[in-house]
């Protein structure tokens, strides 16, 4: 797609450092990684998020992403390692085709988690319900 970063990237456009690639997927060294390892994993097919990758490429994703999670962990002897998704602006998205984080992380390394609403049992039980409506069809 015309002015998508990655699509040029994918491309040859623009330079990347690439430690995996294969017929659905490249994955590359973030250029400003959390730390150092932080790989970023891109579907080949321009789609914007995790939403509106196809069945085949969801797959694909899924399989490649735990590959290349096993070399970014070995690499790097993390002690864990984070697997994210900013979907949409509002969830931190700044490149609009699809792409996975894999993030080397260290025992105190100092990043935060999340921060955790608070919510009463009602409120679970309701959104729980609403959540459930929403999945009646087939996976
Ligand atoms: P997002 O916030 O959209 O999930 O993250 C986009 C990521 O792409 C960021 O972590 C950013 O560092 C990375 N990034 C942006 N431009 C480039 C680039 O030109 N090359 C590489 N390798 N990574 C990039
Ligand atoms: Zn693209």
């Amino acid at each position: 797609m015309q002015d998508c970063i990655f699509c040029k990237i994918l491309g040859g456009e623009i330079p990347s450092t690439q430690v995996y690639q294969d017929d659905y997927v490249v994955a590359i060294m973030d250029i400003r990684p959390v730390h150092l390892g932080h790989v970023l994993l891109i579907p080949r097919d321009h789609v914007e998020q995790t939403l509106d990758m196809d069945a085949p490429t969801l797959m694909h994703m899924t399989a490649a992403m735990q590959f290349v999670a096993r070399g970014v962990v070995s690499a790097t002897r993390a002690d864990g390692w984070n697997l994210g998704a900013n979907s949409g602006a509002a969830a931190g998205q700044a490149v609009f085709h699809a792409h996975w984080h894999i993030i080397p992380r260290y025992t105190g390394d100092g990043l935060k988690h999340w921060a955790d609403e608070a919510v009463t049992h009602d409120q679970l039980t309701e959104m729980g319900g609403k959540i459930r409506a929403e999945l009646t069809k087939e996976l």
